[in-house]
């Protein structure tokens, strides 16, 4: 099994990352992906990718953080993403989601940064990670309009949720879709209009991957603790269960399928 999208490069495990790596490396996950949503997470990302060896970085901005850049952010993105054992540009893409705190960061700065890192992946040769929160049309548009720019195997959305509609476009346009432990949860999370497990029942088996988002989305039972890579058993259990499948079956697909977006 392969964590394919959590934090460990936050400060949530500044204290037991040791122990978090062995409680995931004990039941079967084998590697984990951290993903950067800044500049200075992404830098951590790479350097814990260098110093574990079943450790792997993604880098790139966070739409979140769209309006917090300097000069030259491109080009210490670009340089990160060359570094060994990064293996994408995320968590890139687009948020509409009202936050408590920041609110919603201007789409049209959210657009241009998301734009500028499709550019950047070109450039170096890497898929994309993305993250979408209530902005499917708009990413979908966006893919669309830079086809030439993409891979052949494009990349995935992680944390996915959307409506049939975008779910069919991300597919047709070739992305791999990543579930995490909040498709554990009861109901329809806000804002959004199909629950997580009739999405999963129409994402094929061949474009499945499965992912943590640690610390955050933490699965039940242990929903409102602070979630790590070892529960991305849990989640897959549920997603077997779900689908009528077994654990192994998923497990064995599932890691296929993030080894082909990766190139692991
Ligand atoms: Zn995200
Ligand atoms: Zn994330």
């Amino acid at each position: 099994m392969i964590d394919v999208h959590c934090h460990l490069n936050f400060k949530a495990y500044n204290d037991d990352l040791e122990d978090v790596l062995e409680r995931a490396k004990k039941i079967g996950v084998e590697k984990i992906i951290n993903v950067g949503t800044s500049i200075e997470s992404s830098q951590k990302a790479v350097e814990l990718a260098k110093k574990y060896k079943n450790l792997y970085a993604i880098v790139g901005i966070h739409p979140h953080h769209a309006d917090k850049l300097g000069q030259g952010w491109e080009k210490e993105i670009e340089k990160l993403a060359k570094k060994s054992k990064v293996l994408a540009i995320g968590e890139i893409g687009l948020d509409y989601y009202s936050y408590e705190t920041n609110g919603v960061v201007d789409p049209k700065l959210q657009i241009e940064v998301f734009e500028a890192q499709i550019q950047i992946a070109k450039n170096v040769g890497l898929p994309l990670q993305i993250h979408n929160r209530q902005a499917g049309k708009d990413i979908v548009e966006i893919l669309r309009h830079y086809k030439n720019l993409l891979k052949e195997t494009p990349g995935m959305f992680h944390c996915f949720a959307a409506d049939f509609k975008v779910l069919k476009n991300v597919l047709d346009l070739g992305f791999f879709v990543g579930y995490d432990g909040n498709i554990t949860y009861k109901g329809i999370a806000k804002g959004e209009t199909v629950a997580l497990y009739e999405l999963l029942s129409k994402t094929p088996i061949e474009r499945l991957v499965i992912e943590t988002d640690a610390p955050f989305l933490t699965p039940e039972p242990h929903r409102g603790g602070r979630n790590e890579p070892s529960y991305v058993i849990i989640t897959a259990k549920y997603i077997a269960q779900t689908l009528g499948m077994s654990f192994d079956e998923i497990d064995t697909k599932t890691t296929l399928n993030a080894n082909k977006i990766f190139n692991l």
